[in-house]
This record gives structure tokens, sequence and C-alpha cells, in this order.
């Protein structure tokens, strides 16, 4: 795979758990690091070991404040714009703040990536733009209408995004991550994601809680193909796979009731207890879809995307780093 090497990229949401994540690799690669990030949801133990890195610099700094964009957009090549307030339900709960940072925060990156005359800004868009469209798998040019505040968010950055193309001649890629999990995902919180809050209930002996039936399903991306694809967008030359967006996921679906018997299964290998612990079932969530697969094809076609981890296969990694970092 083609690599940004010995480049200045701007993460924003770097304390986060895909930011963090993206930190790292990146300075591997002798790139210079600039982590944006107001420790809304982000955290400093995800990047506490990269604060001496003679190449990584840390902005406490809110994207809804333009002069903090500005500043740290000022000499990047790249900006892979993480920052936002993820969750639905958080979405129904406040949508004032949600539609504050990831739409008006979002509009103040693109203009701070336009002055600062990047070379591209990699966005992470979201599957709910999916909305209700009931199509399986999702192809990036079928969505559906919005079923959260949080989806009409990650909506209008896409409709934003192209229209900086057309205007300013900003390049932009669009990312739609389909739930994405993996090392340094948050298990604490109202809003934490299924497996963390799964593995750590899990591992604290309690019974997992299902909304619904748990024949929803959903497709799990680990971690790593998420950084391939973020690596991918930035390396992107050819002008067809540019200013477009591309769905971020494994391309396989698996059912709740199916993840939490993987997930039993590889704690178990730890702790034999855990294979008797029974899930408990209750009512669906307001704005969740059933179902959630990606088409992988326009990322394979125009990026040479090719994930390396299946849903199993970055599971095990998962509770691996769960069991050793927060048992
Ligand atoms: P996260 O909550 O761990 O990371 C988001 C980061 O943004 C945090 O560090 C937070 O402190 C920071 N942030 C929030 N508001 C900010 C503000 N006003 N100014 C500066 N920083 C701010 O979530 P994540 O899972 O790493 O998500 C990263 C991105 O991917 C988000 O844009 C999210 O919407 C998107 N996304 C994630 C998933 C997923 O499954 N995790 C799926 C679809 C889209």
């Amino acid at each position: 795979m083609k690599q940004i090497e010995n480049s200045t990229i701007l993460v924003t949401g770097g304390a986060g758990f895909i930011g963090s994540n993206l930190c790292e690799y990146l300075l591997q690669y002798n790139n210079k690091v600039v982590c944006l990030d107001n420790f809304a949801t982000g955290r400093t133990v995800n990047i506490q070991h990269l604060l001496s890195h003679p190449n990584f610099t840390l902005i406490v700094g809110d994207i809804r404040n333009l002069s903090d964009c500005h500043k740290a957009a000022t000499g990047a090549d790249y900006i892979l714009h993480q920052a936002a307030l993820g969750s639905v339900p958080r979405s129904i709960n406040d949508p004032i703040t949600t539609n504050d940072v990831n739409v008006s925060g979002f509009l103040n990156m693109l203009v701070a990536a336009r002055d600062a005359k990047i070379k591209k800004m990699v966005y992470a868009a979201s599957s709910s733009t999916y909305g209700d469209s009931e199509s399986l798998p999702k192809v990036e040019d079928v969505i559906g209408k919005p079923l959260s505040p949080y989806a009409i968010t990650k909506y209008v950055n896409e409709l934003y995004a192209t229209i900086f193309q057309r205007t300013y001649g900003l390049n932009t890629i669009g990312l739609r991550y389909f739930n994405v999990f993996g090392r340094k995902q948050d298990p604490n919180g109202a809003y934490a994601a299924v497996i963390p809050k799964f593995v750590m209930q899990l591992m604290d002996h309690q019974s997992p809680v299902i909304n619904g039936d748990g024949n929803y399903s959903r497709d799990f991306t680990y971690i790593d193909n998420v950084i391939q694809m973020n690596v991918l967008a930035m390396a992107a030359e050819n002008p067809e796979a540019m200013n477009t967006v591309y769905n971020t996921a494994y391309g396989d679906r698996t059912t709740l009731n199916d993840l939490i018997a993987s997930l039993k299964k590889y704690l178990s290998d730890f702790d034999p207890k855990i294979a008797t612990i029974e899930t408990i079932y209750g009512p669906n969530r307001v704005g969740d879809i059933p179902h959630s697969l990606a088409s992988i094809d326009k990322a394979k076609n125009l990026l040479g995307y090719q994930p390396q981890f299946s849903m199993q296969q970055g599971l095990k990694e998962a509770v691996a780093w769960y069991w050793e970092n927060l048992k």
C-alpha cells in the first residue's frame, strides 16, 4: 500500500478512538502529526504515549472556534477530520450541540482547510446517511431519508464538501464509516458503542443488554481497515477517485446475537465463566436501522482498498486488548 510519509497531517478529534489510532499510525512513517481536540469525548490516555514524541503536537481547542481551526490547519498537507459528537441517541437528546459541533464545526474546518491551501481533507462521514433506505448492500449513490439529527449532520458534511470543491477547489474525500470497533474505543458512558460496552459487561460478569431481539445486523469494521482507508484516501491522486464518498467497512454483516456469541467465545479463553452469562433483551431503540451492510466495491476499484481484518479477526484482537488494558 502506498504510504503517506514526511508530511504534516492535522488529525481533528485526535484524542478520540479513531483519531488516536490514526495519530499513532501516521507517526510511524515520519509524519508530523497535529492533534486538535477539546476532549469532549476524547481521552488523554489515548494519546499519553505520543505527547513526548518530537513529531506530535497537541492543540487543545474547539472546532466550533474558527481561530482554533486556522491555527491547527496552518502548515498542514492533509487534514483527517474526525472531530464530531458521535451517537444517534446523543443527537436525539441534544440536537443543538450535535449540530453546532458536527455542522458548524465541520464548516469551520473546511474554511480553515481552504485558507491553509492543504492538499486534501479526508473526513469521517457515516453509514447513518443511508437512513431509511432498505436496499442491501448499501451502495454510495443510493441513500434514504435520515433517521436522526446525527444522520442529518453527517449528510450535510457531504453536501458542504461538494460545494467547497466546486466553489473553492478544495479536494475532499468522505469516508462513510460503518460501526468501527477496536483498541481504544471508549467502553464507558451512556453513549458507548455496543462492542466495548458488551466486552466490559461480560468481563464484569454482567449480562449484556440488547435493544430488540438481537436479529438486527451491522457491518462491524475493525479499526485497522479504517486506518487503511484514510491512508488510501490521502494518497489518491486519480481525479475520478477524489471529491466523493466511500463506504468504509468490511463488507459482511453480523447480528447482535452472533456478536455476543463470538465475544463470549473469545473472552472465555481468558475467563471460562463468561461462557455461561445470559443475554437480556430490551425494546428497540428509536433511530436504529434494522440492517446495515456495505458494498465496498467502489473503495476497492477506485482506491485499491483490501480490508485486512474480518470482523472475527478484529474481534479477537479487540477482546485481547480490552482484557490486557481494562480488566
Ligand atoms: P470519539 O468520540 O472517540 O472521537 C471524537 C473526537 O472528537 C473526540 O476526541 C472528541 O473529544 C473530539 N471532539 C468532539 N467535539 C469536538 C470539538 N467541538 N472540537 C474539537 N474536538 C472535538 O469517536 P470516534 O468513534 O473516534 O469517531 C470519530 C469520527 O468518526 C466522528 O466524526 C464520528 O462521527 C465518525 N464515525 C464513527 C463511527 C464509529 O463507529 N466509531 C461510525 C461512523 C462515523
